[in-house]
């Protein structure tokens, strides 16, 4: 077991402060990693709130996680020291139910999460990325390719996969008629993957303020939720809408955008959502559908895609001991795009 320094939720509306705990003895095919980078998700809030009502406490948050291999075990085959690794949502799953071996490991019931998660073995809760470095099985570590600047690839391990996995799904490209609902963490690389993937790309947004960005982003048109006229003006006009927004909302003034067969994909609020017009929902045949994260494999095609085409968050580095804040401006919209925690403020402690 090695002792690791991270930074703990112990009570749902408590702040963040320093743990000592210690980090499991490497399995035959685990890797220990050196954490260099940990990214800040609205989810990582979520769970220290226990906004869902399920968090073990202490909580230590972080699944969007870059480092370097520091060790491995005596199993590993794809992994040697000094290799630069990633680690998204996931740590373990059960490798042999039908969902695993379709490659959508996200959706296996015996996953185990990065943080607040069962161990598969010892039932132990994990710890996540808000810390010096950790322990993952093999399956579950991602290689960072080297054309990626790591400072800026963080996010694409939850936010990245997260939209990028639904757009892969429901075959956005050439031509796709794009709206991405919140210009957040997951929004904003929702924009960048689907105009790096061709599609003619709309933000709407709560936020006037973010207009500019939105098309420095990639986004052709910018659309204010708060505009009734425009919302009407644009029914109908989309094939693919992504909702970012992370608590209850009304989906029918989104529903009303879709065309033809169109889809809108719910990633963000894990929650009842207000009731749904029947009515809005069959004309032009349209969908609701919902997406989680993404599997391994997918996880490592979308970083590989993000090598060729350039594709990184937009990134406000922190120090682990701002996590505080960065939590309290996070919820109250102040990012551009995600904060990312620069783990050298935990060395040395
Ligand atoms: P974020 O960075 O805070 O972005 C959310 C964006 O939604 C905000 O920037 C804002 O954009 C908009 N927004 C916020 N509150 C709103 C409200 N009350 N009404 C309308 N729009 C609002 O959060 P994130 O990290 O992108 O995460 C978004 C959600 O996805 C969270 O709930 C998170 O837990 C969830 N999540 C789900 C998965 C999954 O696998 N499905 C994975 C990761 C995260 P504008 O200023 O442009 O309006
Ligand atoms: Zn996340």
């Amino acid at each position: 077991m090695t002792t690791c320094i991270g930074y703990a939720a112990h009570e749902a509306h408590g702040t963040l402060s320093p743990m000592t705990f210690e980090r499991r003895a490497l399995r035959a095919d685990d890797v220990a990693i050196d954490i260099a980078y940990c990214g800040v998700c609205h989810s990582d809030a979520h769970q220290c709130h226990d906004d869902w009502n399920n968090t073990v406490f202490p909580c230590v948050p972080g699944h969007e996680i870059i480092g370097h291999v520091t060790a491995v075990g005596s199993a590993v085959s794809r992994f040697k020291v000094g290799d630069q690794v990633a680690v998204g949502c996931l740590v373990d799953s059960c490798q042999s139910c039908a969902c695993c071996a379709d490659h959508q490991e996200q959706l296996c019931a015996g996953i185990t999460a990065t943080y607040n998660g069962k161990d598969r073995l010892t039932q132990a809760i994990t710890f996540g990325g808000y810390s010096q470095h950790l322990v993952v099985r093999e399956q579950f570590v991602l290689r960072v390719p080297a054309a990626l600047d790591p400072s800026r690839a963080a996010p694409l391990l939850c936010a990245g996969v997260t939209v990028w996995n639904p757009m892969r799904k429901f075959a956005v490209g050439q031509g796709t008629r794009v709206a991405v609902v919140g210009l957040g963490g997951l929004g904003h690389m929702g924009v960048k993957f689907a105009a790096a993937l061709g599609a003619e790309v709309t933000v709407i947004t709560t936020s006037p303020s973010k207009a500019d960005d939105a098309r420095a982003l990639g986004a052709r048109h910018v659309l204010l939720s708060s505009d009734p006229q425009a919302m009407q003006a644009a029914a109908s006009s989309f094939d693919f809408i992504l909702d970012t927004i992370p608590t209850r909302h009304n989906l029918n003034p989104y529903l009303m955008l879709l065309g033809r067969d169109g889809v809108l994909t719910l990633v963000g609020a894990i929650e009842p959502l207000e009731p749904i017009h029947g009515g809005l929902l069959m004309r032009n045949n349209r969908s609701i559908a919902g997406s989680i994260i993404g599997g391994i494999q997918a996880t490592q095609e979308m970083l590989e895609f993000c090598a060729e085409h350039q594709v990184l968050a937009d990134c406000e580095m922190i120090a682990m001991q701002d996590i505080n804040s960065a939590f309290a401006r996070m919820q109250a919209n102040d990012v551009k795009y995600r904060f990312v925690i620069d783990m050298a403020s935990l060395k040395g402690q």
